[in-house]
């Protein structure tokens, strides 16, 4: 990460398109991504590759990565539900994948229709595949350990439990795990708690991010813990786009907007510009519209005076 000191990685394209049923046509996806992108964001998850009729919300992913590609500078990240997902997430060029794999097995069934161990398969097969194409053109794998801060269906998780599946994703020849608070269960102790958990079984270096959504409230003091324990990127969408449908008022994930104002005023650099991000969401508005937006950067604007760390 050249001169920037925390990676905002943008999921709205992907989480925040999921959660709502509105249908993002494919060019305002476009004209979403390439103006994040000029507004310094520098990592954008644009799709998933799940079948379309699971969700037709991102039935152009293809589509979508290979315009994303163009984009100079832009870490293209796609979610690949399986390695049959990852098999279309490679031919479409992709920098990275991402496998969630819930912890809660529950969960894992009801929503991946899959044990843990057969998750752990499916990680198997796509390193496998991966490890056949050349070395430069390998994209980043990720193991992202969902409901990780606690399941709707199980309620907490052991300790133990995440750690050995932590473990078996690296095992599995992942590149690095990452933390997910699916469910918005998260506070800040318990960030501090897994984070030390987990990389106390993958090292420091394989466990760099967190993706955390504001159902309660406390996702942006989840991001401070987050820091406090040296996270270095952080998932959120603009709008906080998808809103959650059993807390009126709450975003989906945390407020891109609002992340990238508190960062740049602690004096820590995401080569984000606030005014052009925050100017992003017109193009939301006019394409999704009647689907409600997050976030109070837009609303108060940033203080007078306000300098922030990337100009
Ligand atoms: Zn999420």
């Amino acid at each position: 990460m050249s001169n920037i000191d925390i990676l905002v990685s943008e999921v709205g394209p992907r989480d925040g398109l999921q959660s709502i049923k509105s249908i993002m046509p494919l060019e305002a996806k476009k004209a979403w991504i390439a103006a994040e992108a000029a507004a310094g964001v520098r990592e954008i998850e644009v799709g998933s590759f799940v079948p379309a009729k699971i969700l037709p919300q991102l039935a152009d992913t293809a589509e979508v990565v290979a315009f994303a590609r163009t984009i100079p500078g832009l870490q293209v990240a796609v979610l690949v539900p399986n390695a049959k997902g990852a098999e279309a997430a490679l031919k479409s060029g992709a920098h990275k994948l991402t496998l969630p794999l819930s912890v809660s097995e529950t969960h894992s069934l009801k929503n991946l229709r899959r044990t843990h161990d057969q998750v752990i398969e499916e990680a198997k097969a796509i390193v496998a595949m991966i490890r056949e194409l050349p070395e430069d053109q390998r994209p980043h794998f990720e193991g992202s350990l969902s409901t990780a801060f606690g399941c709707t269906l199980e309620g907490p998780i052991p300790d133990a439990q995440i750690a050995r599946l932590a473990g078996r994703l690296i095992e599995a020849g992942c590149d690095e795990v990452g933390l997910s608070d699916t469910t918005g269960y998260a506070d800040p102790r318990a960030v501090k708690h897994l984070t030390r958990l987990v990389r106390g079984v993958v090292g420091d270096d394989k466990l760099t991010g967190i993706h955390l959504h504001n159902t309660r409230g406390v996702g942006l003091a989840n991001v401070l813990a987050a820091l406090d324990v040296g996270l270095t990127t952080v998932d959120s969408s603009l709008g906080g786009l998808g809103g959650c449908p059993f807390a009126p008022g709450a975003s989906g994930n945390i407020v891109t907007e609002d992340l990238v104002f508190m960062l740049e005023a602690m004096g820590l650099k995401t080569g984000i510009d606030i005014e052009k991000l925050v100017a992003c969401r017109t193009i939301l508005k006019e394409a999704l519209p009647g689907e409600e937006l997050y976030g109070f950067i837009p609303d108060a604007g940033v203080p007078l005076g306000f300098k922030p760390a990337s100009a």
